[in-house]
Order: C-alpha cells, then sequence, then structure tokens
C-alpha cells in the first residue's frame, strides 16, 4: 500500500480499478516551408473543424452538466477566435517560414506562460485552457482524432493533467474517479469534476504517475486529498464503509433535491449556504441550497501575503455571482480580528482581541481597505444578486458612516464609468446583544438583518468561543440568546425587512420550529446541512 497526498476537489470517495488516460501521442516536428499561404489556410480549416467540436462537446456539457458548466467550451470557442492569438500563430508561420503545427505548439507556449505568471490564481489555471485548444488545433492539422484511450468499464482515471475537453468526454457513468499528477482546484477540469459529482484528486506528484498502472487497484479520497495505492484488506473495509454513508447521504439528497423549503402547513423560508472561498460553490450547488447567506470574504485576505487589490477581489466576487446565475449571493465584508487575524497586516497588540478592532471597527479605522472591497464588491453587484454584509455593528452611527462611505465609492464608480448593480441589498449582522437590543433603531436603516449567533452567543454569554474552558457555560440554547434573536425578529418584520441566520445554530435542527415560529425568513447553514434542514422544515407543522 502506498499513499500520495495530493488535493481533493470534489468531495467523495472511490475505490476501484485504475485506467491510466493515455493522450494519441503527437510529436510536433518544426518543419521548413516555401508556401506558407498553404499553411495558413490549412490553420484556417483545422480551426474551423475545432470550433465544430467544441461546438458538439458545448451541446453534450449543456445536457449533462448544465449551462453555467458549460461555459468553459463557449469559452474555448471564443479563445480559438481570438485576434492576439491567431495573429501570434500566423507570425510565426511567416516569419519562420515554418508548419502550422509548430506555429501552434510554439503559440500555446507562449501564451500558456503568460498565463502561468500572472499573479491571479484563477488566471493562472487559464494556462491550461490554452493548451486544450492548442492541442486540440494540433490534433487537427495532423489529422488525429486527439482522444486518448477511453474505457469501457468504471475506472479510477489517473492523468498527468486533464483538459476540460477530456474531462466532459468521458461518460461519467464510467468514471469512479480522477486522479491527476498536476492540476490547480481553480482549473476548470477541477471545476468540472465537481459538478460532475465525480470524486476527484489533484496535484498527486510525479511520482504517482510512475507508481500508478491498469489494472492496480487504488482509493481516492476527494475530502483528504488521498490516493491509496493498492489498499490493505482494513484500509478497503474501512473505505467501504465510508462509502456507505456516502450513500445514504446522497439518497437523502436525490430525496429532497428539487424540493421546497416549505412546512406541512404551508410556511415557506429560504435555506441558503455558507462558503469561505470560490472553492465551495460546488458543495453549494451539489446541495441544491437556494443561494449564499454568507460568503466570509476574509478567507481572501487570510489565505494572502498581502491586502488582495481590487481587481483580484472583483474577479472572484464576479465569479461567484456568474456561478450562482441569478440566485443571492451575501457577501460579507471582510471580518478580520478577534480569532481571525491577518499575518500582514499588524495593528496593536490587543489585551482583548474579541472585544477589539474587528469587523466593521477595523474597516471604519482603516478606510482604504474598506473602500477597496466595497469598490469590488459594488463592480462585481453587476454580474448577479448581490447583498452586502456588514459584520460587528454595535450603534446606529457605524450604519451612518458604512452608507456615506458607499455612497462616495459608488460615485467615483459612476465617474469612471463602472457599471454597478442598483439593487444591491445592504444588510447587517446581528451578533452583539447591543445590535439585538437596538433593532428597533438599526431595521429602518438597512434591508436585512442576519444572526450570527457564534458571536451573538459569544458576547451575550461572556464566554470566548476559543476557549475550551467555558465551553460548559456556552450555552446554545440560552433563553437570552433566544431572546435576542426574536427581539431582533419582531423588529425587523415592525420595519417590514427580512432576517435569517447565519451562525452555527442555524443548523440545529432541534431549533428549526422554534426559529419558524420566531418568523425566521432565512437559515444559512454549510452547504452539507441544506437537505437536512430542509428535511426537518418540511417534516414541521406550525399550525
Ligand atoms: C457568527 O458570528 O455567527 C458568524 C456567522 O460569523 P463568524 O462565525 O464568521 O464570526
Ligand atoms: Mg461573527
Amino acid at each position: 500500500m502506498v499513499i500520495f497526498n495530493g488535493k481533493g476537489v470534489c468531495p467523495a470517495v472511490a475505490a476501484g480499478r485504475i485506467s491510466v488516460f493515455r493522450r494519441a501521442d503527437i510529436q510536433v516536428k518544426r518543419l521548413k516551408t516555401d508556401d506558407t499561404e498553404a499553411e495558413l489556410l490549412r490553420l484556417e480549416e483545422a480551426k474551423k473543424t475545432a470550433i465544430r467540436e467544441l461546438g458538439e462537446i458545448y451541446e453534450k456539457a449543456v445536457r449533462e452538466l448544465g449551462e453555467a458548466n458549460a461555459d468553459i467550451f463557449d469559452i474555448h470557442m471564443m479563445m480559438l477566435e481570438d485576434e492576439d492569438y491567431n495573429e501570434a500563430i500566423a507570425e510565426v508561420i511567416k516569419c519562420q517560414n515554418v508548419n502550422a503545427e509548430y506555429a501552434v505548439a510554439v503559440t500555446a507556449d507562449n501564451f500558456s506562460h503568460m498565463f502561468e505568471n500572472m499573479e491571479d490564481a484563477y488566471m493562472q489555471a487559464r494556462a491550461a485552457d490554452v493548451r486544450d485548444i492548442s492541442n486540440r488545433l494540433i490534433a487537427k492539422l495532423s489529422g488525429n482524432s486527439g482522444n486518448g484511450n477511453i474505457p469501457d468499464e468504471k475506472v479510477i482515471i489517473c492523468a498527468d493533467d486533464l483538459a476540460p475537453s477530456e474531462t466532459v468526454a468521458f461518460d461519467k457513468d464510467k468514471v469512479l474517479a480522477f486522479a491527476t499528477a498536476y492540476g490547480s482546484s481553480n482549473s476548470h477540469t477541477a471545476i468540472l469534476a465537481r459538478s460532475m459529482n465525480v470524486p476527484a484528486v489533484i496535484g498527486l506528484g510525479e511520482e504517482f504517475l510512475s507508481a500508478v498502472k491498469d489494472g492496480d487497484i487504488a482509493i481516492a479520497d476527494g475530502f483528504s486529498g488521498e490516493f491509496i495505492l493498492n489498499p490493505d484488506e482494513k484500509t478497503m473495509a474501512e473505505t467501504k464503509k465510508r462509502q456507505q454513508e456516502e450513500q445514504q447521504k446522497k439518497e437523502l439528497l436525490r430525496k429532497l433535491k428539487g424540493k421546497e423549503n416549505i412546512t406541512a402547513d404551508g410556511r415557506r423560508i429560504n435555506i441558503f449556504a455558507n462558503i469561505g472561498s470560490a472553492a465551495g460553490i460546488g458543495e453549494v450547488l451539489l446541495n441544491d441550497a437556494g443561494g449564499i447567506g454568507l460568503f466570509r470574504s476574509e478567507f481572501l485576505y487570510l489565505e494572502n501575503s498581502s491586502f488582495p487589490t481590487e481587481e483580484e477581489q472583483f474577479l472572484v466576487y464576479r465569479r461567484v455571482l456568474e456561478s450562482m446565475a441569478g440566485k443571492k449571493v451575501i457577501i460579507r465584508t471582510v471580518d478580520i480580528g478577534a480569532d481571525k487575524q491577518c499575518g500582514y497586516f499588524y495593528h496593536e497588540k490587543e489585551e482583548n482581541p474579541a472585544l477589539g478592532l474587528r469587523g466593521i471597527r477595523l474597516c471604519l479605522a482603516h478606510r482604504e481597505i474598506f473602500r477597496t472591497q466595497l469598490r469590488a464588491l459594488y463592480r462585481a453587484s453587476a454580474f448577479g444578486r448581490l447583498g452586502i454584509m456588514f459584520p460587528m455593528i454595535t450603534s446606529k452611527w457605524e450604519i451612518d458612516e458604512i452608507k456615506s462611505i458607499s455612497v462616495q465609492v459608488k460615485r467615483e464608480l459612476t465617474d469612471e464609468g463602472m457599471v454597478f448593480s442598483d439593487e444591491t441589498e445592504t444588510g447587517i449582522m446581528i451578533e452583539t446583544p447591543a445590535a439585538a437590543i437596538i433593532s428597533d433603531i438599526l431595521a429602518p436603516e438597512v434591508d436585512f438583518f442576519s444572526i450570527g449567533t457564534n458571536d451573538l452567543i459569544q458576547y451575550t454569554l461572556a464566554c470566548d468561543r476559543q476557549n475550551r474552558h467555558v465551553e460548559s457555560f456556552c450555552d446554545n440554547y440560552h433563553e437570552a440568546v433566544m431572546r435576542l434573536i426574536e427581539l431582533a425578529a419582531d423588529n425587523a418584520h415592525k420595519h417590514g425587512k427580512w432576517i435569517g441566520i447565519c451562525g452555527e445554530l442555524a443548523a440545529d435542527t432541534n431549533l428549526t420550529e422554534r426559529f419558524l415560529r420566531m418568523g425566521i425568513d432565512e437559515l444559512s447553514v454549510s452547504p452539507a446541512f441544506v437537505l437536512k434542514v430542509r428535511e426537518k422544515v418540511r417534516s414541521l407543522d406550525l399550525s
């Protein structure tokens, strides 16, 4: 038994036989020619065929994976038509008097290196797309089908890397899992694997590639990122047990997917999901959440070695909004401080960081950080249905300040000719007792409330959420907490505003009935809990 460690990009486990994916080997040779016109014509013909094939792949992907996931092939078609890319190939043919295959290969290298050297992870992952379209073009030029061995039994596909078009070409009923030596979790291959709901482990390294052989047995663990080659009996038995548990979860999913979040007596609520990065979207969609109720944007800051730029943030927010295809996405502005300290941002050491400069306080104290984020958020708002939410509010003046900064930011964007949506909702987190107690004063100022029970419990019961010694005092069901939630719900509704819960308590099905009776309109939970809460809601009769 040998274990390789990579990155799990689709959370499921698979065990079975391996098939090593081999591409038809196309050697690109540099050939001199006197007739560059003929090479340009060949290139044009190959491009047309490649675009026609991509159109067919696009249709297959739309049928099997939905329009949003098929878009990548639309983009590939556009990339093949891209002026810079085509001019670069033509230049190589004309200036060097060489064959089209060679010119495409050289251009592919140049363009993919350019993408790889960009700072943004999303753009880096586009290098694989350039290679994918270029390989297709070379295959057409050399009269090759471009397909490798596609197995006809259910197997774990092992490869160096897989291009998006190779990934969708597999009949998904024949694939147990994907395992690759290279690849990034932002690549479209990873995104497609997630939406195909096939376990995938990437970045397993070169040793993995030389170790795997057709017919060997392996376990691909999309949760931990482990790839276990030739597992022993005990490991195999444990995996089988996990698979059974997974199967039970899938049954629940099948039973409840597409069903409404409605009680027996007809009360409907939203069940949304919480995520910490764009990588969580696959899980959100897989578990059929109605939208994103909390995107914890601070992880973007915590994962970086310096403050993420406006452009970096904009690209992430836009991607999340586009992937959710018109479903509501509530992004919380950066909540660093307290237990989430940012290594590169040194502000004074605090004796009580949970009571210190965190969340909105830090944003109001360092307004450039806040303005950059608001600009990125408003710019992204043009690409979907955005809600912006502010953490750690205690007083009305904070909302007044936020509003005046937002007005300035929007005015600036308008002056610069940038578009944003006027329908962007703005709301606050109710996670301090102060905010709950004055929720009658705060409600008229915002579009919605979202209760952060994790902090509301900590601040109401004076129990540090990080300190295990006070855990027994930290009663999630404490009447003080329940009363504050009810008070905020009453005040929100009195002013015609909606109220959700996005703290961990939202997923506690012992409280679902109580929350619904309080009039809570939305529960936002970790993706894995969406269906469990839906099941509970559907079992209730509040009449
Ligand atoms: C909360 O406090 O309940 C909450 C959702 O925010 P976080 O856990 O990120 O502080
Ligand atoms: Mg909180």
